[in-house]
């Protein structure tokens, strides 16, 4: 009796005679944003529409995203800001600083965990969305917050529980480090709360999502030691030096993943060339890390879709300056004009086995596993 994934195929290449469609995932949508019920900046300016989105993705090949809860990944500029402000406001610096540092705390109370349960009930809409459950490294200081770090903790793990019975879990995340960030948590309550996710992922054996920003580190140091606690990882919206590249890289279990915010700069593109296509995975971090126009990596962009400013929004176009899963064909692009790789489709096969291996592995047949294993060998 043939295999149920050799049978397919076997249906596939017998009733048609155009290659099978291209098959990508976006390993980070937050689709629990504001932006994707038409909220920009608190201001309503056009309708939710996240099916729409969802058209298009499908319409491009996507056929996996994974759902995080709302943080953005981009690195924050406030140096610059700080920089602004203290040339601006520099009679009463002590009451504006602590001033700012509330607000900028206080727009993150809504928590990872409410976040994970909304990402869960949008992977539930649709066979082709996933999610993870963790607890962002921004906003780890909800975990004292809320009275009970325990309790905190369980009822992430029950939820990761919930969600791996419904087959929508697929990693524990997004967690890490992020030392650009520190007015949101502290280091040493990162730290603490970084190692604590690793007892998740061990609970429940899944992967972990991982996020690292201008704390190599300490970052490599915690993974190092936790390594037999998860069965592999991805350290998305890589933005580090080669030095954290090759640091990654010498954990066998570990992939990177790359959106527009890796491609920002010449260095950031050299140091891409060096992920090996295996040890890689593409994202879009949508509706955040789009590739703008003065980014190094826009020079090997070549799919465009047609988009439309928020306030003259359309539902069959994009808009302006918000990212969606439909565009990590662009990411592709860039991987593969950077990488200097002629066979574009190969390449998307080998990123979306990497993505396979890692998040979905009872979907690696044998069959399929060789036939993705044919991408690797012709990128
Ligand atoms: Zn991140």
């Amino acid at each position: 009796m043939l295999l149920p994934g050799l049978t397919l195929l076997l249906l596939l290449s017998s009733s048609s005679p155009s290659p099978a469609p291209p098959r990508r995932a976006d390993i980070a949508v937050n689709f629990t944003d504001g932006m994707f019920r038409g909220i920009y900046h608190g201001k309503q300016c056009h309708a939710a529409d996240i099916p729409a989105v969802l058209a298009r993705a499908w319409a491009a090949g996507v056929d996996r995203i994974i759902v995080r809860c709302f943080a953005s990944c981009r690195p924050f500029p406030f140096r610059f800001f700080l920089a602004w402000f203290l040339l601006s406001y520099g009679s009463d610096l002590a009451c504006l600083i602590s001033c700012f540092l509330g607000l900028v705390r206080r727009k993150v109370t809504g928590g990872s965990l409410k976040e994970s349960r909304e990402a869960l009930e949008i992977a539930e809409t649709d066979g082709r969305l996933f999610c993870t459950v963790g607890v962002h490294p921004t906003r780890c200081g909800e975990f004292e917050e809320s009275g009970d770090p325990e309790g905190h903790f369980q009822a992430l793990l029950a939820l990761a529980k919930e969600g791996i019975a419904k087959g929508k879990v697929v990693a524990v995340g997004e967690c890490g480090l992020d030392y650009d960030r520190l007015h949101f948590c502290p280091s040493d309550v990162q730290k603490k709360y970084f190692k604590k996710q690793f007892e998740l992922a061990e609970a429940v054996k899944l992967p972990m999502f991982l996020h690292m920003r201008a704390a190599g580190e300490d970052f490599c140091e915690i993974v190092s030691e936790n390594l037999y606690r998860f069965p592999g990882g991805v350290t998305h919206s890589f933005t580090g030096s080669a030095e954290d590249r090759d640091k990654l890289l010498s954990f066998e279990k570990m992939f990177i993943g790359i959106n527009g915010c890796s491609l920002k700069t010449s260095e950031n593109l050299e140091v891409l060339q060096g992920i090996p296509a295996e040890r890689m995975m593409i994202e879009t971090d949508s509706p955040y890390c789009d590739i703008k126009n003065t980014h190094a990596g826009i020079k090997f962009v070549k799919s465009v879709w047609p988009s439309k400013k928020k306030e003259k929004y359309e539902p069959d176009s994009t808009v302006k300056g918000r990212n969606e899963p439909c565009l990590v064909r662009q990411v592709l692009e860039v991987v593969a004009g950077c990488k200097g790789i002629a066979d574009i489709e190969g390449l998307s096969k080998t990123l979306y086995h990497n993505t396979c291996k890692l998040f979905f592995p009872q979907d690696l047949d044998a069959s399929a596993d060789a036939q993705l294993e044919s991408g690797i060998q012709n990128s």
